[in-house]
C-alpha cells in the first residue's frame, strides 16, 4: 500500500495543495472506459498528491459524499475548473456522470451506512480491480439492478470483506490509492468472489442487457418494466418482500435474483413444459428491444402467465421461462411475438 508518512508527508501534500490550485495540476489523468466520474476524481486528487477528503475543498465543496454526489449532478462551475486545469473536455467529463443512458430510477440511493441488509450507494468486482493498470470504479456498478460483472461473470460486491464498511473513498483522508478500504485498508483488489448461480447471472445480463435509459425511454412498457424491477424484492417473496430493490445490499438483491431464476422451479416433463419449449423460437431477437421490455415487465408482474402454463401464476415461476428463451435465442431474425406472451 503507497501511504504517506504520519508525520512528514502532511507538509508535502500542503505544498503541492498550493502548486494545484495556483497554477496547472501536474497530474492529468485519462478517464477510463465506463469510469464514474467520482472514481477519476479520486484517482485526479491522488495523482496530484492530494487525498480525496482535501480535493473536495479543492473545488470549493463541503466534505462528505462530495465525489458521489458529483456523479448526480456536475455543476458548470466545477465542470469548469476541471477542464481547465486537467485539459478533460467538457462532453467526457459528463460521460461519466449519471446523467445519461442509465435509469436514474434504478440508480443505488447515495447511502454509506446502514444495516448489512441495506444497499450502499457503490459496488466493485474484485476482479477487475485487480486487472486494471490504475484501479477504477465503473458507473454501471451504481445499478440497483447490477448483480454481476460483465466481463468476468463474478458477483459484485457493495462491502469490504474485511470490515464490511462501504465504499467511502471521497471520505479518504490518507494518500492512499481508491482500491484500499477507507475503513481499515484492506486492498479490495482480494476481495473473494461471492457465489452467484448461473440462472440469477443470465437474470442480471438480461436485465442489464435491456435497460439502458433510451431504450426504457422510448419502449412503452419501459416505465413499468422500471415499477415492476423495483419491486423484483416482492416478486421473489421471501425476507425482503416489503422492500424496494434499491434499499437492499448486493447480498440481498442476489437473494431476490436466485428466488426467481431458481433452476427448481423449472418445468421438467410435463406438459407446460413441452409447451413452453415450442414457444422459445416464437421469442423475438435481442435486437428488438422493445419487446423484450414488454416481456420482462410482464414476467416480473403478478398476473398472466404463458401461454399452456396458466397455473404458473407467480412471478418466480414465469422468470425461469423466459430466461429459457433468452439463453436458448439464436441469433438472427425472430419471429412475431405471439399475443399469449405479452399477455399483461
Ligand atoms: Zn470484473
Ligand atoms: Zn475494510
Amino acid at each position: 500500500m503507497t501511504t504517506v508518512d504520519p508525520h512528514a508527508p502532511v507538509i508535502s501534500i500542503r505544498e503541492r495543495y498550493r502548486d494545484m490550485v495556483s497554477d496547472r495540476w501536474l497530474g492529468i489523468i485519462a478517464p477510463q472506459p465506463d469510469e464514474l466520474l467520482s472514481s477519476w476524481l479520486h484517482r485526479l486528487a491522488y495523482a496530484n498528491g492530494v487525498a480525496p477528503r482535501a480535493f473536495a475543498r479543492v473545488l470549493g465543496l463541503n466534505p462528505g459524499m462530495w465525489s458521489a454526489a458529483l456523479d448526480l449532478r456536475l455543476p458548470a462551475d466545477v465542470a469548469n475548473l476541471l477542464s481547465a486545469n486537467t485539459g478533460i473536455a467538457h462532453n467526457q467529463l459528463a460521460a461519466m456522470t449519471l446523467s445519461h443512458d442509465l435509469p436514474r430510477e434504478l440508480l443505488l440511493p447515495l447511502r454509506n451506512n446502514g444495516p448489512q441488509w441495506s444497499s450502499t450507494w457503490l459496488q466493485f468486482c474484485s476482479r477487475c480491480l485487480a486487472e486494471d493498470a490504475q484501479p477504477y470504479f465503473r458507473r454501471r456498478w451504481r445499478l440497483a439492478t447490477r448483480l454481476s460483472c460483465i466481463e468476468h461473470g463474478c458477483r459484485l460486491r457493495d462491502r469490504c470483506p474485511s470490515c464490511l464498511g462501504c465504499i467511502a473513498v471521497f471520505d479518504q483522508a490518507e494518500l492512499v490509492p481508491q482500491h484500499y478500504c477507507v475503513a481499515c485498508g484492506y486492498d479490495l483488489r482480494r476481495a473473494p468472489v461471492p457465489y452467484l448461480s448461473p440462472t440469477a447471472r443470465t437474470l442480471d445480463r438480461c436485465i442489464d442487457n435491456f435497460c439502458s435509459l433510451e431504450a426504457t425511454a422510448h419502449a412503452s412498457f419501459g416505465p413499468l418494466l422500471i415499477r415492476r424491477l423495483l419491486s423484483m424484492p416482492s416478486a421473489a417473496g421471501g425476507y425482503y418482500s416489503t422492500m424496494m430493490l434499491t434499499s437492499l445490499s448486493t447480498s440481498a438483491r442476489t437473494y431476490c435474483a436466485e428466488h426467481l431464476s431458481r433452476p427448481s422451479e423449472w418445468p421438467v416433463d410435463d406438459e407446460n413444459d413441452r409447451k413452453a419449449r415450442r414457444l422459445w423460437h416464437l421469442v423475438p431477437p435481442t435486437s428488438d428491444h422493445c419487446a423484450w421490455i414488454e416481456l420482462l415487465a410482464n414476467a416480473l408482474g403478478r398476473k398472466g402467465g404463458l401461454p399452456g402454463a396458466s397455473e404458473v401464476k407467480k412471478p418466480g415461476k414465469k422468470i425461469p421461462y423466459l430466461l429459457g428463451a433468452y439463453a436458448r435465442m439464436s441469433p438472427g431474425p425472430g419471429c412475431r411475438l405471439p399475443p399469449e406472451l405479452i399477455e399483461t
